[in-house]
């Protein structure tokens, strides 16, 4: 049974009332995609919950991942069979949950002269990788020679080329999952706030029994109450936790993780590829998405400002090197990326291991006074972590009747898309619909795997407004009005960062939403001058940040 409430930025105030005066089973701090999978599985188990995140949903690593929901090949290098297997089988069930966010994506895997990659050992470790996740039919991998390679990925140096394996993976957009799972906790009745600290922790008998929040908007402080309450706050989980106790025995390693963005004419793959980095023992991906390129990922030892994540030279040299050995006829520059991203890997330190040799499993860790942390693993073993930790909440709570988990089978929107099939004919309609309205066809793809199902009610509203605008510049204004009252859209950046993705995908479109979005907010927000002013600032930095690198 659902909420009846949309997911607006209207509700904030009376959320917070609420907030402040309820007693909850389960309050989760941090809205990435561990703290909102922990929030919808609570709250269809029969918990109370609510879930304050600092800044917007998804701004912390669940907006900065690589964006594929896999499982993790080269964790068969570091023997994790269990983590594999876990997280390989969540593809599926991820995909079914949400078909249109969720995309199967075949990864294409060349064999390069002189890279660290076997043919036999290639051939064995995609095959055990395959049967850990049972991915079954059509989708199991397939070497391929030469001459095949070439065939469907025509820009790998031939005199280079061995021959490579094409195998199933899935791509995502972590934002827009993290956000239709916020979306759906809170339609099953959960409370979830954006733009709110939790800057202390409430004590009753020595136990845990709430937290003191700041508002950011409106710079208000107040207080929740809770029976028990999880830090699912990622990188800033031993920040957090260090409110509570000193922090001792396992701690978190952080490693920072950068991609770049390049135009697809640029470097136009016509796969999504997973090669080797010439001369060090890493892979990155290469993965084309509407009209654009995007490589990564690096993986170095991170302890700078975790809020202010920069991308620096030697990033840019390392993925561009990567890039131009590869593919030695591209001669990819700096000065041709038009979009990046980094992000910090919240792992668990482990003695004498590197960066990218230190396990990406989770832990749950308890402090004396009762706070439940939880931190390691990945976007796509969100599920079964939450359920994990849900299960431990159960646990201090014996008097209450709860249901068993029920994850596996709540679609991420409502209404949902059925299947693949689906996806792809609703994306056909759609381009057609598009096209005749003088838009470019990648919008269709665009607007299905952002908006899913809500796309059609975005559409005929963008027709039906009746002003002297274009098409484009219409459905700019109808996306705003529908991320401003269904999903929590508080400031400009929560529309073109994790909304729409508008930033990395389509980088042209910004100036053009810039001189949209800023009168709309006025409007919407009363925005005294210095907000603009300080909104216009932050705007404009980030957009700076994107291809100026430190
Ligand atoms: P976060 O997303 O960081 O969420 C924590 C949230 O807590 C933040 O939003 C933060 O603002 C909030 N917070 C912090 N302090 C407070 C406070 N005091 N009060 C309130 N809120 C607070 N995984 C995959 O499955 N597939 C991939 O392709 C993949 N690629 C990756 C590539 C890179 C470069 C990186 C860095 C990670 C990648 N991962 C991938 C891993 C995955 O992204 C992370 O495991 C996951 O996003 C972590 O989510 P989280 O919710 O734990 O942390």
């Amino acid at each position: 049974m659902g909420k009846g409430l949309a997911f607006s930025s209207k509700d904030r105030t009376s959320l917070i009332e609420k907030m402040g005066s309820s007693q909850y089973d389960l309050i989760v701090i941090g809205g990435g995609i561990t703290g909102v999978g922990i929030a919808l599985d609570a709250v269809t188990r029969g918990m109370t919950v609510c879930l304050v995140e600092k800044g917007d949903f998804a701004s912390g690593t669940s907006g900065k991942s690589t964006k594929l929901i896999h499982g993790g090949l080269r964790y068969l290098k570091q023997f994790e069979f269990n983590l594999v297997k876990e997280v390989g089988r969540e593809r599926a069930i991820l995909h079914d949950l949400a078909p249109h966010i969720v995309v199967p994506e075949k990864m294409v895997l060349p064999l390069i002269k002189g890279g660290s990659l076997g043919r036999v050992m290639t051939s064995i470790g995609l095959y055990i990788y395959d049967f850990l996740a049972d991915v079954e039919g059509e989708d199991k991998r397939r070497m391929l020679d030469k001459e095949e390679v070439l065939e469907i990925e025509p820009l790998l140096p031939s005199d280079k080329l061995l021959g490579g394996s094409i195998y199933a993976e899935y791509r995502t957009d972590d934002a827009r999952l993290t956000i239709e799972v916020a979306k759906t906790a809170y339609d099953k009745g959960a409370d979830l706030i954006n733009y709110t600290s939790c800057v202390g922790f409430e004590y009753a008998d020595d136990k845990v029994s709430g937290i003191t929040c700041t508002d950011h908007i409106t710079d208000r402080e107040f207080t929740v109450r809770g029976n028990v309450v999880v830090n699912a706050t990622g990188p800033w989980v031993d920040e957090l936790r260090s409110k509570d106790e000193t922090v001792t025995g396992k701690r978190l390693y952080l490693t920072k993780g950068v991609h770049i963005v390049v135009s697809r004419d640029r470097f136009p793959v016509q796969h999504s590829l997973y090669f080797d980095v010439p001369g060090d023992n890493r892979m990155i991906f290469a993965i084309p998405r509407l009209g654009v390129t995007y490589i990564g990922t690096t993986d170095t030892y991170y302890n700078s400002d975790k809020d202010n994540i920069s991308v620096e030279d030697e990033d840019v040299e390392y993925l561009l090197n990567a890039v131009n050995l590869t593919f030695p006829d591209l001669h990819l520059k700096s000065e041709e990326i038009i979009s990046s991203w980094a992000g910090v890997r919240p792992l668990i330190y482990e003695d004498g291991k590197s960066a990218s040799e230190i396990s990406r499993k989770d832990e749950i860790f308890e402090t004396a006074r009762g706070l439940i942390s939880i931190a390691g693993g990945k976007l796509t073993g969100y599920r079964k972590m939450a359920e994990r930790v849900v299960d431990l909440v159960a646990k201090k709570m014996p008097d209450k009747t709860l249901e068993p988990v029920q994850t596996e089978s709540i679609h991420l929107t409502d209404p949902f898309f059925a299947s693949d099939r689906q996806v792809r004919e609703e994306t056909s309609k759609l381009e057609k619909a598009i096209i005749e309205e003088g838009l470019a066809g990648l919008y269709a793809s665009y607007l299905i795997h952002n908006y899913g199902p809500a796309v059609w009610e975005i559409w005929q509203a963008a027709l039906a407004i009746d002003e002297d605008r274009s098409i484009e510049e219409k459905l700019i204004l109808a996306e705003l009005d529908h991320c401003f009252s269904r999903e929590m859209m508080l400031k400009p950046l929560d529309f073109i960062v994790r909304r729409t993705g508008r930033i990395y995908f389509l980088p042209e479109s910004v100036t053009l939403v810039k001189q949209i979005i800023f009168p709309y907010f006025q409007n919407r927000m009363n925005w005294t001058a210095p907000e603009l002013q300080e909104n216009h600032e932050t705007w404009d930095q980030m957009v700076q940040s994107l291809h100026h690198f430190t």
